[in-house]
């Protein structure tokens, strides 16, 4: 069988070194000249919205799937014609924009922050009014890492603020005193079987995620499940979803979903017995799906700008090392170690172990 996926960076890489025994071949159609996936399968250099290779990519392939969600709602509509796409356009057309996704949360009676449509900074001054400060400014799409977001404190903050984030449609937040920030993969089979990894316990540094960790019979898991059953049925969804929750008085409110595979599930591949990549595979190919149970204790942490020394990396005791292949530049995910050990505080000991090779990179 052979996937054609749009985007060909680090996720759609090991969508491919999972999918590879499996008998799968891959073509990924990405206009950067050096998308890491092309070690892995065709690269067909081209942009999202060429037609001539769209239609080229679906005659080559048996089906298409995404690495990123902000692909154009036209590329969708024009690939559906030809081969079948996993996630659905609806799905994409949802999670890409918060407006969208926000409005299902509370369709759906999944607690989320207060939040409002802004389409002008007199939007904003009102939405203000009502929600009150603390409040998070976000575009309504292609806000990735923190980027496209703006935390608004004090009223000084507010003046100016859409413009800021150039004029374009946004969301008005209120702001959650989480305490922590907890994501669900899930993953959903073309016949509607669903699996769920345990929640996952997640870092920021910048916007960035540095860290994850598998929780064990975490107290919330029970809740997470129910909330993200309710959008995986609503969007009669196939392939693994991602939901990002934070953690709050006890309970959750959804932040935002991914309908991809997603860097708090990397930890799956080793972690998992069945991992995030293999799982969203199964499912758009309308496979059986995998265990998703955890082996032991699992953590990722992410390799940003660079990747420490090689050796130095695996000469950790239960690291095992995923490097991308890419230019190491500020900012950017360039590869991640997954962690999996006997017990909680052996993790916790090679956490730090690497976490002490990051900060001597
Ligand atoms: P996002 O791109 O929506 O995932 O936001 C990036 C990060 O900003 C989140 O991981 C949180 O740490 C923080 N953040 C986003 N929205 C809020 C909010 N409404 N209240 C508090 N912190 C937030």
């Amino acid at each position: 069988m052979k996937i054609g996926v749009i985007g060909g960076g680090q996720l759609g890489r090991m969508l491919a070194l999972a999918g590879t025994p499996l008998g799968m071949s891959f073509a990924f159609l990405d206009p950067a000249p050096d998308a890491c996936a092309q070690a892995l399968g065709e690269h067909i250099r081209a942009d999202y919205d060429d037609k001539e290779h769209l239609r080229r990519l679906a005659d080559e392939v048996d089906l298409v799937t995404f690495e990123f969600e902000s692909v154009p709602a036209e590329t969708v509509a024009f690939l559906s014609q030809f081969v079948p796409v996993y996630p659905s356009a609806e799905a994409l057309r949802i999670a890409r924009d918060r407006w969208f996704e926000k409005s299902m949360f509370k369709e759906l009676g999944i607690s989320t922050p207060e939040f409002a449509d802004i389409q002008s900074q007199a939007d904003l001054d009102a939405a203000v009014a009502a929600i009150g400060l603390p409040a998070v400014l976000k575009t309504r799409t292609l806000g990735y890492d923190g980027k496209g977001q703006k935390l608004l404190r004090k009223p000084a903050d507010v003046a100016g603020a859409f413009a800021e984030l150039g004029s374009v449609p946004c969301i008005l937040e209120g702001f959650v005193p989480f305490t922590g920030e907890v994501s669900l993969i899930a993953v959903r089979g073309r016949d509607g079987e669903t699996c769920f990894y345990p929640l996952v316990h997640n870092t920021h540094e910048s916007g960035i995620l540095r860290l994850s960790v598998a929780s064990s019979n975490h107290p919330l898991q029970a809740l997470a499940e129910d909330y993200v059953g309710r959008v995986l049925e609503k969007l009669d969804y196939v392939g693994v979803l991602a939901f990002e929750f934070f953690e709050v008085d006890g309970g959750l409110k959804a932040n935002e979903i991914a309908p991809r595979v997603h860097n708090s599930g990397h930890w799956t591949i080793e972690g998992a017995e069945c991992s995030q990549f293999e799982n969203h595979l199964r499912a758009v190919a309308g496979l059986p799906l995998g265990s998703t149970a955890k082996l032991g204790e699992s953590a990722m942490l992410n390799f940003i700008g660079e990747v420490p020394e090689v050796a130095r990396v695996v000469a950790v005791e239960d690291c095992h090392l995923h490097h991308y292949g890419k230019a190491f530049k500020t900012g950017r995910k360039v590869g991640h170690a997954t962690l999996r050990c006997p017990d909680r505080a052996t993790l916790d000991r090679q956490i730090t172990a690497v976490e002490t090779l990051i900060n001597h990179a």
